[in-house]
């Protein structure tokens, strides 16, 4: 099955839009299959009712069909049992239960829980805040220079205090494919529970849990071409009675009296209230999709990777990440001198979808010594012209970043003397007649912003909400409002110099009742910033005006 027949499969490539989107953000989320949207329309319109509690023939037939969607994710993942196949909203949830679960069961003071350096927040966050309550350790498994696994360190942490090793089969943010069967027969030597998360690998990898012997795996459906808010937690069945419920009420009660309480046996035991319903039916049409298509999927996939590799190593300043042939289609990239949030942005403008940023992965990227990437994640509903339109336009955003630097001189004059000359930015940027001009005008107006010194990037600068860095530092000066401030994004510093330009010099409430939309409204400038970048800009000026109000006189009233 050639790649542009399955693309037929998922509506949104012959959606009707007016410009055409390459979407190359898979592992955020995977576009969805026309039998999943079938699937879910059809409960909503035709077969409404819920599951496990009615007794008549509608609630009996859908009933049927989400404990069917289990036994679709039993096999889907080689599970001994359907019963050992719970549902949740996401692999987070999964994540959470299973480590507050161990926590007030299993967990033991002298215990350790290891994880790895490439793990999403998502697999770090529940056992942190586990290790910490319960005085436990956190060990993490390192990686090398280009954020791969270092498998014998890896190995040498998992010692008889191991008590669970927490590790992604596949990192969202490099596409790595780790060699999580090495390291579950090491935790099985001493003891250790293993926690496999397949988020990022159950739509590109064959799974086999029962080979893989691990003892939780977990999983997201938005990621597999289903529905968002469904994920499962597969768990060996041992194991789930062992585990305490994770909320209470709803199908998962057995029997109630005001003295005492009764659960059902897993894994209704796990599913408090009404379920997703429409989710749980998607997820297993999804799953029956990928079995069914294994080998083609993997086809398209390997050859869109090996022309995706191509494409970025044939451009001298990219810099790849992670193991580029354990892998999946998904490749993380930096390009020497030029931040990743301003390709992002003008990647976009040529409607490329992609991610850029710490990607819930920033103990990886620090252990990188990088504050982000971007990646290019596929699925075999790409297409080779996907690839190409992508590296025609990559190479043509990095010819205009550098084409800024190279037409700006450095300037060092310092920050006092350029208020002056911020003046005329609102005006050059309104009279920009294309989007690539805008963003030249906004490049050659950060390049007039005096760099904040180092000193100042703190904490209490920091701008939190923006896709890139940011800092900002105010004062006022005989009652006026100082700005200074700094980010590695071009684009953002642009930006900074607009604002800067519209509120140096004011009165603090003057400040207060600035209106951003409006000003940028009347700038042109709206319709080029996405939402999220948008959002930062509005969390610069929250922070300017959260400034202001506290240095209002009227603060008190
Ligand atoms: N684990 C990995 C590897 C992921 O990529 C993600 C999402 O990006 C998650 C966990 C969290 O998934 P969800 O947000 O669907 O719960």
């Amino acid at each position: 099955m050639p790649s542009n027949i399955l693309r037929q499969y998922f509506p949104f490539f012959s959606s009707h839009r007016s410009e055409r989107c390459v979407y190359l953000d898979s592992a955020a989320t995977s576009q969805k299959l026309q039998s999943v949207i079938d699937i879910t329309q059809q409960y909503y319109q035709e077969r409404t009712v819920n599951v496990h509690r009615s007794s008549h023939q509608l609630a009996a037939s859908v009933t049927e069909q989400f404990e069917q969607s289990r036994k679709n994710i039993q096999h889907f993942i080689g599970a001994k049992s359907h019963k050992e196949i719970v549902w949740t909203k996401g692999a987070t949830e999964s994540i959470n239960l299973v480590a507050s679960g161990l926590a007030k069961n299993v967990f033991k003071t002298g215990d350790s829980i290891l994880v790895s350096a490439l793990e999403h927040h998502a697999n770090i966050v529940p056992w942190q805040q586990v290790a910490q309550a319960l005085n436990l350790q956190l060990e993490v498994m390192p990686v090398d220079a280009k954020g791969v696994l270092k498998l014998e360190e890896s190995l040498q942490l998992i010692t008889s205090n191991t008590a669970m090793v927490a590790l992604g089969h596949v990192s969202n943010a490099l596409g790595n494919i780790n060699p999580i069967e090495l390291i579950i027969a090491k935790a099985k030597e001493v003891g250790a529970l293993t926690l496999i998360d397949g988020t990022q690998a159950v739509s590109h990898l064959a799974v086999n849990v029962q080979q893989l012997d691990c003892d939780f795996y977990v999983f997201s459906g938005h990621k597999m071409f289903g529905p968002t808010g469904i994920g499962v937690l597969y768990a060996k069945y041992d194991l789930l009675e062992q585990l305490p419920p994770y909320q209470l009420g709803g199908e998962m009660i057995k029997q109630v009296s005001f003295s005492e309480t009764t659960f059902q046996p897993p894994p209704l035991k796990f599913e408090a209230g009404t379920p997703n319903i429409a989710g749980v039916l998607g997820i297993g049409v999804a799953s029956e999709f990928i079995q069914l298509h294994r080998t083609t999927l993997l086809a398209l996939e390997h050859n869109l990777y090996q022309q995706l590799l191509d494409t970025l190593s044939a451009i001298p300043q990219v810099r790849l990440w992670g193991d580029n042939v354990n892998s999946i289609c998904v490749q993380s990239f930096t390009v020497q001198g030029v931040s990743h949030y301003d390709l992002a942005v003008l990647l976009d403008k040529h409607n490329i979808a992609v991610r850029v940023g710490h990607h819930c992965a920033m103990p990886l990227m620090e252990a990188l010594g990088i504050d982000g990437t971007i990646r290019v994640s596929l699925a075999a509903y790409n297409n080779s012209a996907d690839i190409d339109i992508f590296g025609a336009a990559l190479t043509e955003c990095i010819a205009l970043l550098n084409e800024s630097v190279n037409q700006m001189a450095t300037d060092n004059t310092p920050f006092e003397h350029k208020q002056t000359r911020l003046a005329p930015i609102a005006e050059s940027i309104k009279q920009a007649k294309s989007w690539d001009q805008t963003y030249r005008q906004l490049m050659l107006a950060g390049k007039g912003l005096a760099r904040l010194q180092d000193q100042y990037k703190t904490d209490t600068t920091a701008v939190y909400g923006c896709e890139s860095q940011v800092w900002i530092k105010c004062c006022i000066d005989e009652g006026k409002l100082v700005l200074e401030g700094d980010s590695p994004s071009k684009i953002v510093r642009g930006l900074l110099a607009v604002m800067f330009e519209a509120l140096s010099g004011k009165t603090v409430n003057q400040v207060l009742v600035f209106n951003l939309a409006d000003y940028l409204e009347a700038l042109h400038l709206g319709k080029h910033l996405s939402q999220s970048r948008g959002n930062g800009l509005s969390a610069v000026v929250d922070k300017i005006i959260e400034y202001c109000q506290h240095q209002s006189p009227d603060k008190e009233s």
